[in-house]
């Protein structure tokens, strides 16, 4: 039955003891949201808009940005969308903002870092998300990538309110703001915990590098606990922590996060009936073990077997 039931997602997602976990869907593109609304995403938990900024010269213009921007929203009309403003360098270059000859550009100006010396851009691109969000029923909720101080945190805030954009937050993919996320979270209001980058700076293995991929794997007790930390940030101040990196896709990773406090879980929507299922057939007690078992275990296969061999209804996924 379940094996049926794991081809689609109805939308509703939850544990077996009935507690909410909302399932959102990760897109770059208007097209993608479409088809996130079409396999029922919850809403959108990490809107990347990177796409109309790669591979040109100058960035789109303010009335460009509102057009695809107004269809993202349309397509989740009167439910969330979380738009990520511009992360630019390291894994996504764009040369009119970010310099090629830093010899650590995932360490360099990146992400928000950007906003310091070119203010402009993100100032363009959050008047066309509020211009967008005035036009749509959508609730538009905005994060910055790249946070690392509570600094940064603050004025991204400041920034959105200032274009009536009243519900900002932050990505938490730099172990810095993991370990400070009570403090950030007295001013954000909610985080996004991006497992891809997040894995890479705590373990400090390059992402897109071939060599060291057996270190990047967010099993890693070392992440779990980063995890686990920005959670008790989020709930000692009463705000939402959601997951949008590649381990919510993963279904008994999913039921980990679950268990640390995570409140939603952002992903490809090919992804989003199993992670559905295996929820559906966990409860939040047994969510809770697992994921303190997990963060007690010495490594990353040791945590990703015993969490595996407590679930048997993964093998009913096909
Ligand atoms: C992440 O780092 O986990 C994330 C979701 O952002 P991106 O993959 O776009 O860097
Ligand atoms: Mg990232």
């Amino acid at each position: 039955a379940l094996a049926a039931q794991a081809r689609t997602f109805d939308g509703d997602g939850r544990t077996a003891d009935g507690h909410r976990v909302e399932l959102l869907a990760n897109v770059g593109d208007p097209a993608d949201a479409e088809a996130a609304a079409a396999a029922h995403a919850q809403g959108v938990g990490l809107f990347r808009t990177e796409f109309q900024f790669l591979d040109r010269d100058e960035p789109p213009t303010i009335d460009e940005q509102v057009t695809a921007y107004r269809r993202v929203f349309a397509a989740f009309a009167g439910r969330k969308v979380v738009i990520r403003t511009l992360d630019a360098g390291a894994d996504k270059p764009m040369p009119f903002l970010t310099s090629d000859d830093e010899a650590n550009p995932a360490l360099g100006v990146r992400g928000l870092r950007t906003a310091a010396l070119h203010a402009d851009v993100l100032e363009d691109q959050l008047t066309a998300i509020a211009r967008a969000a005035d036009a749509e029923s959508a609730v538009v909720w905005v994060m910055a990538p790249m946070v690392s101080t509570v600094d940064e945190a603050e004025d991204f805030v400041a920034r959105c309110a200032r274009h009536g954009l009243g519900t900002a937050g932050v990505m938490v993919e730099v172990p810095s703001a993991a370990l400070v996320a009570d403090r950030i979270l007295a001013h954000a209001a909610f985080a996004s915990i991006g497992t891809n980058d997040l894995t890479q700076y705590t373990m400090a293995a390059d992402r897109l590098l071939g060599s060291v991929a057996h270190l990047s794997d967010a099993w890693h007790p070392a992440v779990l606990r980063l995890v686990a930390e920005t959670c008790r940030g989020g709930a000692a101040q009463g705000r939402p922590v959601g997951v949008c990196g590649e381990a919510a896709a993963v279904p008994a990773l999913a039921v980990v996060l679950v268990g640390l406090g995570v409140t939603s879980l952002s992903m490809t929507p090919r992804a989003l009936a199993d992670v559905a299922a295996v929820l559906g057939a966990t409860t939040s007690d047994e969510c809770a073990r697992l994921a303190q078992r997990a963060l007690a275990a010495p490594t990353a296969a040791d945590a990703r077997e015993l969490v595996r061999a407590a679930l048997p209804v993964l093998a009913e996924l096909g």
